[in-house]
């Protein structure tokens, strides 16, 4: 006889079959899922309604086939994506993910955790996200510049400041979403608040581009503080050296750690003095205006180079010693292998500035080893929190000062911290920040659903 499945684990089960060939998708239901099994006895109405199985199921998802013409004149064709994943608390809100692995299957799963993420920040945001399989990589501007247009020329049906506003990700920064305005603001005649991440002096918001790194770090000091501890003098990895990492580095120096890592897709380095703010200085210009690649770092400042290996991975096979992880690349950055390598390293917190960086297995390492872990959803949402205050700022036409900015990114950090502790408590989890997390975010956006009624 088959053992009778709970609600959750039925959902689960669907997704498995009905999503099959999206395993990150799944992976992040489940992950989402499990952690909600308390809240099925609390909120009957929740199953009633079905919102277990109404939840993991996007309103709409958009593809679209996106053509434009290279340098040599030879015609390419990539694939376009917009998943509206849900927008019962606001406007779908979500970036634009610009490199080779993008499919609907990723794309589903940011989308997915950018409901919770959205809901967390006390802001009115949906969830979605989108992307291309692009690769800017190796492009020119110019390519870079006809392939935004080309994106755009289809994008700008679907999104409207009041009904989805994109924002950037991994390969769309300044230069793309500066591209992707133009052209939306040349074919719509508008000038609204349709993407955040813009220029400053087209609408942007100060503290954005800083926004998510700063926010992971935020989000770190406070979990370190319930263990009356803090940055001064601690050994921090970074992984990745994009937007995100970037500014990780910045503000982990400002409150006096140091980072020994970066990393891009070919390799990583080690910098036992430190990335301090003359060599970040170097390494923003090599990758945000040279677009280079990390080892020209290494060969600059005859530092250590691993080529083909990540942070994680230098961590576990060469025995260095490290106090705070911060994981700010790509999803699935850290397995059980990198997780165990982490406690052997003497490492007791990880702060996820990437979207879902750490598998299920690796998750299970940091709990059963009593880590201070700060999932993707809360220790991230500073970028999308500071782009709701950009969309804000766009409604109101006005602008605020930085400081204004990195005070309200501050305030909406210790919030989201003490939603994700306090939810735990209230469901017995005490110092479980991923359930947090979870409970804090899904009870938001499922009241929501309930009120509207079947739709
Ligand atoms: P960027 O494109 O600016 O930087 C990404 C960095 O990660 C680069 O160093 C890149 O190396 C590296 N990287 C990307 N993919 C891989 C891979 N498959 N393997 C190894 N390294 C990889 O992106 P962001 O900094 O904006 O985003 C980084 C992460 O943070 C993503 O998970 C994103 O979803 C998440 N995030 C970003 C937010 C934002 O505001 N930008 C908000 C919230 C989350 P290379 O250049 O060689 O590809």
């Amino acid at each position: 006889m088959h053992k009778k499945l709970s609600v959750i684990e039925d959902v689960i089960e669907k997704v498995k079959i009905k999503d099959a060939g999206q395993p990150e998708f799944l992976q992040a239901v489940e992950e989402v899922l499990t952690t909600l099994e308390p809240t099925v006895n609390k909120h009957p109405e929740f199953v009633k309604a079905k919102i277990y199985e109404r939840i993991v199921i996007p309103d709409r998802a958009i593809l679209f086939r996106v053509p434009w013409v290279d340098d040599a004149g030879e015609v390419q064709v990539n694939r376009g994506f917009r998943i509206e994943f849900n927008n019962a608390i606001g406007p779908y809100k979500g970036g634009l993910r610009f490199h080779p692995s993008v499919n609907l299957g990723i794309l589903k799963f940011l989308g997915f955790e950018q409901i919770f993420k959205n809901a967390l920040t006390t802001l009115p945001m949906g969830g979605g996200k989108g992307g291309s399989d692009f690769d800017p990589k190796g492009k020119s501007d110019d390519e870079v510049m006809r392939f935004c247009q080309a994106f755009m020329s289809e994008l700008f049906r679907h999104i409207g400041p009041d009904r989805d506003v994109p924002a950037g990700d991994i390969g769309v920064g300044g230069r793309e979403i500066g591209y992707l305005y133009g052209y939306y603001k040349k074919i719509v005649n508008e000038h609204t608040g349709v993407l955040t991440g813009k220029g400053l002096e087209y609408g942007g918001s100060l503290i954005r581009p800083e926004a998510t790194g700063y926010g992971t770090v935020y989000f770190a000091a406070e979990m370190l503080a319930t263990r009356k501890q803090d940055f001064n003098g601690k050994r921090v990895t970074v992984s990745g050296s994009g937007n995100v990492s970037q500014y990780a580095i910045e503000k982990v120096n400002e409150l006096g750690g140091k980072v020994i890592t970066a990393s891009d897709s070919n390799g990583t380095i080690v910098d036992e003095a430190g990335i301090d703010s003359k060599k970040l200085e170097y390494l923003l210009d090599l990758k945000n205006n040279r677009r280079g690649r990390i080892k020209e770092y290494a060969d600059k400042y005859n530092t250590k180079y691993y080529e083909g290996k990540s942070p994680w991975d230098v961590v576990r096979d060469e025995g260095i010693k490290i106090d705070i992880a911060l994981p700010c690349a790509t999803q699935n950055e850290l397995d059980v292998t990198h997780a165990e390598g982490l406690v052997k390293a003497g490492c007791y917190c990880v702060s996820e500035g990437a979207n879902m960086p750490s598998d299920l297995s690796a998750i299970k390492v940091y709990q059963e080893n009593n880590f201070l872990y700060g999932p993707a959803k809360a220790a991230n949402a500073g970028g999308v929190a500071v782009s709701g205050l950009e969309m804000s700022q766009n409604s109101m036409r006005l602008m605020w000062s930085r400081e204004e900015v990195d005070a309200k990114l501050l305030g909406i950090m210790k919030s989201i911290h003490k939603t994700c502790l306090d939810t735990a408590e209230s469901y017995g989890r005490n110092g479980d920040y991923l359930t947090g997390a979870n409970i804090g975010g899904f009870i938001k956006v499922a009241n929501a659903m309930l009120d509207y009624g079947i739709v």
